[in-house]
């Protein structure tokens, strides 16, 4: 990533971030990070070539990608009632790197001349801007990638990385297929052609059939299988006090398990900075999106009431204190615990 960027990206992408993002920018600049990685020369090429097939000026230098969106506004001078017209654009850059950033700043009106007359520039111009970078994420390899992203970093199969792409990009300008794209990628040799790379459902770190943590890991006491049928539905939000209520009764991989916990229907509250309730999640990946730095993973907790998986926060120690999964949380399972 450009270090001259480094201190002013605001957000990292998720669906969640992205949506927050335009009020942040106000009126004048939006910055999204794309967690994938392109840096090859082909790459940068691919991405040049796939936006001038969707009809936008582009440009390049180094490592950055210039994507302009040119569009006449036609009206009526208030004052000498004349016709008028004025040329406006927009242009959003893309800086290649480990990670993408995508990047653009609405000029004042100014810049293109006297055109007081135009109503709603601000808005028309961030709309604009929003289409050139949906298309850029839809229509180019970083497209290919961030499904390639999603489906190991969340674990999704093909068809559902490609839905989450889609519902991210609604206003991409002249779609490419993605069906085939996504078809050769599922083709692509494997070393097991009868054993499915990905699952419709995200496979479990334990499942039921496994021997039980608790008596293979010295980390982990807390087993989620089990035959406690005392299932314990609760609505949230988590008890912010629950610390000082509730006992240490074991931990998973290392990870602190609050109690009571009586499996598979109750599994108490996880984790000692970042806590969720695992009895009133719902597993809607808010949390497991918002988060910048990937702390949670998906935890297949089966026979669960509320849910059969839950947001592990297995990398705990790599929190950020950010705060957004716990804004995020529909039912406010989630809690965090800044260090002092
Ligand atoms: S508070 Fe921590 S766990 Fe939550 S989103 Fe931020 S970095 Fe991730
Ligand atoms: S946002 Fe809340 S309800 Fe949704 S998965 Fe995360 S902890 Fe569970």
């Amino acid at each position: 990533m450009s270090a001259l960027l480094k201190d002013r990206v605001w957000v990292m992408l998720s669906e969640v971030a992205k949506r927050g993002v335009y009020p942040l920018h106000g009126s004048r600049l939006g910055i999204f990070r794309i967690p994938v990685e392109i840096t090859s020369k082909s790459d940068i090429s691919s991405i040049i070539n796939s936006l001038k097939s969707s009809g936008f000026k582009v440009d390049s230098y180094a490592d950055r990608i210039y994507v302009t969106d040119r569009w006449t506004e036609n009206g009526i001078d208030a004052i000498t009632q004349q016709d008028v017209e004025a040329n406006l654009e927009i242009t959003v850059e893309i800086v290649t790197g480990d990670v993408v950033d995508i990047i653009y700043q609405i000029k004042p009106l100014e810049f293109f001349g006297d055109h007081y007359w135009i109503k709603n520039y601000r808005q028309k111009t961030d709309t604009n801007a929003k289409v050139i970078i949906d298309t850029i994420i839809w229509n180019s390899k970083i497209g290919d990638k961030l499904i390639e992203h999603y489906k190991k970093s969340q674990k999704l199969s093909p068809d559902d990385a490609l839905k989450k792409l889609d519902e991210m990009t609604p206003l991409r300008k002249k779609p490419i297929s993605r069906d085939a794209s996504l078809a050769q990628d599922v083709k692509t040799p494997d070393k097991d052609a009868s054993k499915p790379e990905f699952q419709s459902s995200p496979p479990a770190v334990t499942t039921p059939t496994q021997t039980p943590p608790a008596m293979t890991d010295g980390n982990t006491s807390i087993s989620l299988v089990g035959t406690g049928n005392s299932y314990s539905k609760i609505e949230g939000p988590i008890d912010p006090d629950f610390k000082s209520k509730r006992q240490v009764t074991g931990a998973f991989q290392g990870i602190k398990v609050w109690g009571p916990v009586d499996p598979p229907g109750q599994l108490g509250i996880w984790g000692t900075e970042v806590t969720v309730d695992f009895d009133i999640c719902v597993a809607d990946g808010a949390c497991i999106e918002a988060c910048p730095v990937n702390v949670y993973e998906w935890l297949d907790t089966p026979g669960h009431p509320a849910s059969e998986k839950k947001p592990f926060m297995i990398r705990e120690k790599d929190c950020i204190f950010c705060m957004a999964c716990e804004n995020v949380c529909p039912p406010q399972c989630v809690k965090i615990f800044q260090k002092s």
